[in-house]
């Protein structure tokens, strides 16, 4: 095998490959678009899509695609060949400037929630040279950013860099209040951990509830669970290990560097993180990691799950998306400082978080609402639906301090002053253990815990960008106007402690006193994603995100359509194969088994032999058999009736309230058969089976 440096980015056009290939006149201009968001010159495309094109071809490729993110979640793709006819016969590998920078696939079939009137099919992609092209399977991909014709943003990318663009400037205005005069640009970091599952094949697709929906609607609880938390950081199975290897190399050959991976708390729970790197390259590389781990199970006869919630009564699997803001002269602006000075800065931008959090509550939690991660969140083993913030004990008491005029008293450490000049030198706080908060600072960066495992991390990461970007803003405005600076941000820090201090919460998030406690501060605990997903369309978020360029108003109706659309759409097929394993594998499977205790219980009693057993079981199953059909028939009726509903909040609400219940009480019964039938004449691998099975 190559050694990992050889190995490592070896499938991507990056800047080594771009140094070595392009003329420096044309390298420069590409790397100023790439770090500065400059518009690229039209003459360099040419030159860069050529080299492109070499480069791929020489490493096997024949086929190009524009590689985006519709907002179905997943990634898109329409391949082109590079080969065009010549004249005289025989073909040219060929792959110009503009087809590098514009393509134009049939948008009909991507959602677009109104935007894209059905005669106006056409859609395009556009050339994001702020993160490298690839190339995957004998394909060059191309990320691009997918638009209707009319230009609204019909992807997760478009708004996700409009996001960055946004905090990139006004953070430089905070930087330059500061005297940071050097700082070029600033960016938005992100490493995301993603947890998976990993399951045999065989048992897979045994399953048409997991092939159909992603996640079990059937199954009772297995004997032994996660009671024992004996698989977290255990020994990782020889077949895990290997399909870890495997995955790992061909993320390092995408230039992915995926480095942490141990086992989760629930059995065959799994996770990887990959090194950190600017927000829009960090959403690229998840989606492709996803897609990658999916491909790479396959080829080790193992299945990888990324539902939220494959198994009930087990622990679900989300994403933890740390967050940082780094300059291009390789400051990390949540970085607590050597000198008071430095930290002056730092707690602006803590502050600046603590408010924009604490204002956009709403929209941290709907960036990461969906059917599945509802069976999540709250569900006491991730954090609760409602949005707060760990900051430790050590830089809780310096925000108590700053709000109170009070001088700053660390533990041990000698009392110091407080006010701008002197604000308090302390060390960070290195103590963050608490799992149980939904947005944690740890040290340097903050780790946004709310996220699904199978969510783009795009949404997240557009809402916090915007968030902290026009709090900065405000803060901005507010400092710049000011005769004294050094005074108004005491005061600015001073005030927001006073304000947003409602949003910091130290304690177990898993609590239920917390729920109480939370609603007496004002927070807000929206449960479901009917609750939260509306409130994108609240006046205030509108005017925020339109303000700065990130969504249009028209774009931000459609998404939010989108978003509910796919939560119905999620539900009703989950509905639709709970119907159908009921009607053609778990009634028959009960009245088979059933009629054979029935017999059994005849002969024995025939023969003057106990049959109690046979009796009440075959008794109890026959009267399951008929709650189950009872409930198969009430869920097909319910699911009809939503489907009928023409307004589609009103559908989700319909789909919360009325089929999610149902759909709850069929398994109930189907479970408690389960937990009474024979494992063999049961017609689907239980959870020991399932989750067992590597
Ligand atoms: P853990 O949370 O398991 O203790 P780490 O905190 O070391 O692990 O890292 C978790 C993830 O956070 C990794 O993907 C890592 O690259 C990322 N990360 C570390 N520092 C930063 C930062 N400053 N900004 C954004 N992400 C970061
Ligand atoms: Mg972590």
């Amino acid at each position: 095998m190559k050694k990992l440096t050889e190995l490592f980015g070896e499938l991507v056009f990056d800047e080594r490959v771009m140094k070595a290939r392009l003329s420096e006149q044309v390298y420069k201009s590409l790397k100023k678009t790439i770090d500065e968001g400059e518009q690229l010159d039209i003459t360099v495309a040419g030159a860069v899509a050529d080299a492109m094109k070499e480069w791929a071809v020489e490493k096997g490729a024949t086929h190009y695609t524009h590689w985006f993110q519709p907002l179905t979640g997943i990634t898109a793709e329409k391949h082109d060949s590079f080969i065009s006819p010549c004249k005289e016969g025989g073909v040219i590998m060929e792959f110009s400037g503009k087809e590098l920078i514009k393509g134009e696939p049939d948008a009909s079939s991507f959602p677009s929630g109104g935007l894209r009137a059905t005669f106006e099919a056409r859609g395009y992609t556009a050339w994001d040279p702020t993160s490298y092209a690839f190339i995957k399977d004998k394909t060059l991909c191309i990320p691009t950013a997918f638009c209707s014709y009319g230009g609204e943003a019909l992807d997760k990318k478009t708004p996700l860099l409009r996001s960055m663009d946004a905090l990139n400037r006004q953070a430089l205005r905070i930087l330059r209040l500061f005297g940071k005069d050097d700082v070029r640009y600033v960016k938005a970091c992100v490493g995301p951990e993603q947890e998976y599952f990993l399951i045999s094949k065989e048992v897979y697709e045994k399953r048409k509830d997991l092939v159909c929906t992603g996640r079990t609607l059937f199954g009772a609880r297995p004997p032994k669970g996660q009671e024992m938390s004996d698989h977290y950081f255990g020994m990782i199975k020889p077949k895990v290990a290997e399909f870890m290897e495997d995955l790992n190399v061909e993320l390092w050959r995408l230039g992915i560097f995926a480095k942490t991976e141990h086992n989760e708390v629930a059995p065959s729970q799994h996770e990887l993180a990959p090194i950190y790197t600017t927000a829009n390259i960090a959403t690229d590389h998840n989606q492709l990691t996803m897609e990658i781990m999916q491909k790479v199970a396959a080829r080790h006869g193992l299945v990888c799950i990324l539902h939220e919630k494959p198994f009930a009564g087990v622990n679900g699997s989300g994403k933890h998306n740390n967050w940082s803001i780094q300059t291009d002269t390789g400051v990390n602006l949540l970085k607590p400082g050597d000198t008071p000075h430095e930290n002056a800065q730092f707690l602006l931008f803590l502050c600046a978080v603590i408010k924009a959090v604490d204002d956009y509550q709403d929209l941290l939690r709907l960036s990461v609402a969906t059917a599945g991660n509802d069976h999540r969140l709250g569900a006491n083993e991730a954090p609760p639906a409602i949005v707060s913030m760990f900051l430790g004990d050590e830089l809780t008491e310096v925000l108590e301090a700053i709000e109170n005029d009070a001088p700053y008293n660390g533990a041990g450490r000698k009392e110091m002053k407080l006010g701008v000049p002197t604000l308090p030198k302390f060390l960070r706080d290195t103590t963050d253990r608490n799992r149980t908060s939904p947005f944690a600072f740890t040290g340097n960066k903050f780790e946004f815990r709310m996220l699904g495992s199978s969510n783009s991390i795009a949404c997240a990461n557009i809402m916090l960008n915007s968030a902290v970007a026009d709090t900065l803003r405000i803060f901005a405005d507010r400092l710049e106007a000011a005769p004294d600076m050094k005074e108004e941000l005491r005061l600015l820090l001073k005030e927001t402690v006073r304000d947003h201090k409602r949003i910091i919460f130290n304690g177990n998030g898993y609590d239920g006193e917390w729920v109480n406690e939370a609603k007496k501060r004002g927070l807000l605990n929206l449960r479901t994603t009917p609750d939260c997903m509306p409130k994108l369309l609240d006046e205030k978020n509108v005017r925020m995100l339109t303000g700065l360029g990130v969504f249009s108003r028209i774009e931000l109706k459609s998404r939010c359509d989108i978003m509910l659309e796919n939560y119905v759409k999620c539900v009703c097929i989950e509905s639709n194969t709970m119907t159908d394993m009921a009607n053609k594998e778990i009634l028959p499977a009960i009245t088979s088994y059933s009629l054979q205790l029935a017999g059994s219980s005849i002969t024995k009693k025939q023969l003057g032999m106990p049959y109690v057993y046979e009796f009440e079981t075959a008794n109890r199953l026959s009267a399951l058999a008929g709650k189950i059909l009872e409930k198969t028939k009430e869920l097909a009726s319910v699911t009809d009736e939503v489907k009928r509903v023409a307004d589609v909040r009103e559908q989700s609400l319909a789909v919360r309230d009325k089929m999610l219940p149902v759909m709850a009480d069929l398994r109930a019964f189907a479970d408690e058969a389960e937990s009474i039938t024979s494992e063999s004449a049961w017609p689907y691998p239980t959870y020991d089976k399932l989750l067992f099975s590597v």
